[in-house]
């Protein structure tokens, strides 16, 4: 095939081809990227027993997690949903590691039946735990370390004000909730936050897991979470995987020799995983040039992309249509009624009404945050994989919007009509 240079290709598939055939917006992942990110995890932690678990709630579209499991991943899920989920895409249910934060005890009661490993994140829970199976479901424990890493405050988890985890300085408690029901804890789990800067500051986290880990004679794995840091933008810091494989190898096989057996060690990554394999591919409506600034307005926003508002994230953007344009600078917003601007001030080629632009490193917390908002569809998505686009997500329709109201008419007498 004679591919044309200055355009986008996924694996040689042209995205603008791929924006005609689905239409627009449209999320675009690459299986490929996210198998090689599942590789360079796997050669980083070559010298332990490593299990990576998927945190579903990235991306978690049934098509992705299938694709997880057929290289060997198994899953992280914080609720029933993505349990049932995970199941549907035909996880085992030991495969499936159940983190759940402040959920009804009636549905931790529904996930154990259906077999799910349990993190359990409060002492209340714990104690729940004891009263109702004694010794019979193997758990692990989500400590709080205190450690405050990570980026924006709002992924932050493992400080001392956050709401994750037991705290470590509740030690003492846990213990004696485990030792009253006999309660075979088989896990110690830290997921310190998204976009810890370095391998030190990860270490730190590890630390508190080895010593609580004297506690508990039967422990199978330690889990660290993820809160792997992902480049956004040339320049952008991101965890050096091969850095952070050697120390954490290290430092674990120390471990494993004072505790006196070889444990697997659990990773949880969302983000690093699928993160740059996504694309969200948008339309230029207008492009509007007002006294202070040049605006390009599309057929997307906070809908369906809400981390540059949420988190400030940035997320690059590309004309993809007019590749070789002139460069000049504009600011890029959506189309819903409240400020949602994706890009600010950024050097695009020339763009045009009728350009496709790309937002890239969207295949994380993208589709899996977007809603109806301004009664606006969600995009279809589409997963290229061996060099094919396949539909793995309808466009959403006019009736998917109105599939659960109940229409009142007040008119007179009133009728409830159900669609
Ligand atoms: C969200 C989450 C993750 C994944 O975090 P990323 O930053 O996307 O890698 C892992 N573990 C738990 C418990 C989580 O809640």
């Amino acid at each position: 095939m004679q591919l044309n240079q200055n355009r986008y290709h996924i694996q040689g598939v042209d995205v603008l081809e791929m924006a005609e055939e689905f239409g627009l917006p449209l999320y675009v992942y690459d299986a490929d990227k996210i198998i090689e990110k599942i590789g360079t995890l796997q050669s980083a932690f070559s010298g332990v027993q490593l299990k990576i678990k998927y945190a579903a709630k990235a991306l978690t579209n049934v098509s992705i997690l299938k694709l997880m499991r057929s290289r060997g991943i198994d899953v992280e899920v914080v609720s029933i949903n993505e349990i049932r989920l995970a199941l549907l895409a035909g996880f085992d249910p030991d495969q499936i590691m159940y983190t759940p934060s402040g959920v009804a005890f009636t549905e931790i009661e529904d996930a154990l039946a259906l077999g799910v490993r349990l993190n359990v994140d409060s002492l209340p829970l714990l104690e729940w735990i004891g009263q109702h199976y004694g010794n019979r479901k193997p758990v692990g424990i989500r400590i709080n370390p205190h450690i405050a890493e990570g980026g924006n405050v709002k992924i932050q988890t493992g400080h001392v004000d956050s709401k994750f985890g037991i705290s470590i300085e509740q030690r003492n408690q846990i213990r004696a909730i485990v030792e009253q029901y006999s309660i075979p804890v088989i896990g110690l789990h830290i997921h310190t936050g998204s976009d810890f800067k370095n391998a030190d500051a990860f270490l730190k986290g590890a630390e508190v897991l080895f010593e609580l880990a004297s506690d508990y004679p039967n422990l199978q794995f330690l889990d660290f979470g993820s809160g792997f840091k992902v480049a956004y933008r040339e320049g952008d810091h991101s965890t050096d995987i091969v850095d952070l494989g050697r120390k954490v190898t290290t430092a674990f096989q120390n471990f494993c020799q004072h505790y006196g057996r070889e444990l697997e060690l659990w990773f949880e990554p969302g983000k690093f995983l699928v993160s740059e394999s996504g694309v969200l591919l948008v339309h230029v409506n207008v492009v509007k040039e007002n006294p202070t600034r040049t605006f390009v307005g599309v057929d997307s926003g906070l809908n369906h992309l809400i981390r540059p508002m949420m988190y400030d994230a940035y997320h690059e953007i590309l004309n993809v249509s007019n590749p070789t344009g002139e460069k000049q600078t504009y600011s890029v917003v959506g189309y819903i009624c409240e400020t949602d601007t994706l890009g600010w001030d950024r050097s695009l080629n020339q763009v045009r009404p009728g350009d496709v632009l790309a937002l890239k490193n969207a295949g994380a917390y993208g589709f899996s945050m977007s809603s109806n908002y301004n009664s606006r569809f969600r995009p279809a998505e589409v997963l290229v994989y061996e060099g094919k686009p396949y539909l793995i997500r309808r466009r959403e329709t006019f009736e998917d919007l109105m599939r659960n109201q109940i229409e009142i008419d007040f008119e007179e007498e009133i009728t409830v009509k159900n669609n």
